[in-house]
């Protein structure tokens, strides 16, 4: 790892003084990250991706109706969290499942890790069904796939419910420290998405220094904050924007940074756009308005149609950090916590991230395609390889 954080900078702190985020709120954001591309029959779905498993939970007492999506277990127990939404059809949580369960095969074998990829989803409003009963029962379902599939939190879920599921069953990470667990993901991810934004930058514009670039991060969350701490400490000049409009305001006293609206992010004059809320927010609506010669962000599933929104990019001269690759810090340090490593372990590992975008980055200039296909191609290479090793009794 050649990338080393530059020292304090003292940053000229803006005030939110053209802070135009408007005040009613029109619709709740949205998980649902992507297109429904899969044919409309769940066979269809599940094989278009090529999952192994898919398991449909009920329970007619708690009201539970959960779905686990086991896409790939060549290199390990799929691992992935469990994400509790109010999705408008069942078909529309079952893609959900499946999208963000072969998110995370490719994110753990591109990481090095010895891990397949799973997701689950709870399906309803986890403000009114969620209770401990629900959650156990849920519990014994993933009991019953024999360590096959571990859970982790996700959207919607506490390291509270975790600890319901983990009294049925072992097969749960992600518990907090006081638990033996590995406690909050989100600085080892934003350490990692960090690292990758520094390698684009490097593409980019030929040095890893963030200083002086002005960068827009959308989402002030967990992983966003973390991610501002880095950025403000390297002196770069910051731009943030979140659904809620008190989140970004706070965020802009704390790291000096100028708010701006919502949709407006999408036009400003800045360097890197870094997408830390949603997905889909690289689409035919918002990459033509960039003026960002850099993406990198932790958002899952950053690009609306992968096969069309990678290669805009390219054409346009922007460098792309692949979304999985540098988002891998979370799963890196619950993974810490299957093995027994420590966070400063998992810490080390992250910073790879950066040797690893660059690699990407060149492969995929290499290669005429662009980085998350690139990245995808590595992952699959790396899950054939080592399959080919297990095929020895
Ligand atoms: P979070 O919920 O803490 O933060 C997301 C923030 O985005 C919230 O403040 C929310 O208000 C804001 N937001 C929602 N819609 C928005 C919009 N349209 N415009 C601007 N802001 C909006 O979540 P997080 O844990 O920080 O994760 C952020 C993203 O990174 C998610 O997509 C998540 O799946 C992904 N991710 C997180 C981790 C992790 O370790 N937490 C790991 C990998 C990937």
């Amino acid at each position: 790892m050649t990338a080393k954080p530059h020292g304090p900078t003292k940053l000229r702190r803006t005030l939110p003084n053209h802070f135009q985020i408007p005040t009613t709120l029109i619709h709740l954001p949205s998980m649902i990250e992507t297109q429904i591309l899969a044919p409309d029959t769940i066979f269809g779905q599940i094989a278009e991706h090529q999952h192994e498993q898919v398991v449909f939970c009920h329970d007619h007492e708690t009201g539970l109706k959960a779905i686990i999506g086991i896409h790939n277990t060549v290199l390990g127990p799929a691992l992935g969290g469990t994400r509790m939404w109010h999705y408008a059809s069942d078909m529309e949580a079952l893609n959900d499942v499946l999208r963000l369960s072969r998110g995370m095969t490719y994110k753990a074998a591109i990481s090095g890790l010895n891990l397949g990829g799973g997701k689950a989803v709870i399906i309803g409003d986890a403000a009114t069904l969620k209770t401990e009963a629900l959650l156990r029962k849920f519990g014994r379902f993933v009991k019953n796939l024999n360590g096959k599939y571990i859970t982790a939190e996700d959207v919607n879920m506490t390291t509270k419910d975790m600890e319901y599921i983990r009294m049925e069953t072992t097969h749960v990470a992600g518990l907090p420290e006081s638990m033996g667990g590995s406690g909050d993901p989100s600085p080892v991810t934003a350490y990692g998405v960090y690292m990758g934004m520094k390698a684009a930058a490097k593409k980019a514009f030929g040095s890893e220094s963030l200083t002086g670039k002005t960068i827009g991060v959308q989402g002030t969350g967990h992983v966003g904050t973390y991610l501002l701490e880095h950025l403000q400490k390297e002196g770069a000049k910051l731009l943030v924007t979140d659904y809620y409009p008190d989140r970004a305001l706070d965020a802009a006293n704390r790291f000096g940074a100028t708010a701006v609206g919502l949709d407006d992010i999408y036009d400003q004059a800045m360097d890197i756009y870094s997408p830390c809320a949603l997905g889909a927010t690289l689409n035919d609506d918002t990459i033509p308005r960039l003026k960002a010669r850099v993406v990198a962000g932790c958002a899952n599933n950053q690009l609306k149609v992968e096969n069309q929104h990678g290669p805009e990019l390219v054409r346009r001269g922007i460098v792309y950090a692949p979304d999985f690759l540098i988002n891998a810090g979370g799963l890196i340090n619950v993974y810490s916590e299957v093995t027994g490593a420590s966070r400063q372990g998992a810490l080390t590992q992250t910073e790879k991230i950066y040797d690893f975008t660059l690699q990407v980055l060149a492969k995929a200039e290499e290669e005429g395609t662009h980085p998350q296909a690139a990245a995808i191609k590595q992952a699959k290479e790396r899950i054939a390889s080592v399959g080919r090793v297990k095929s020895t009794y």
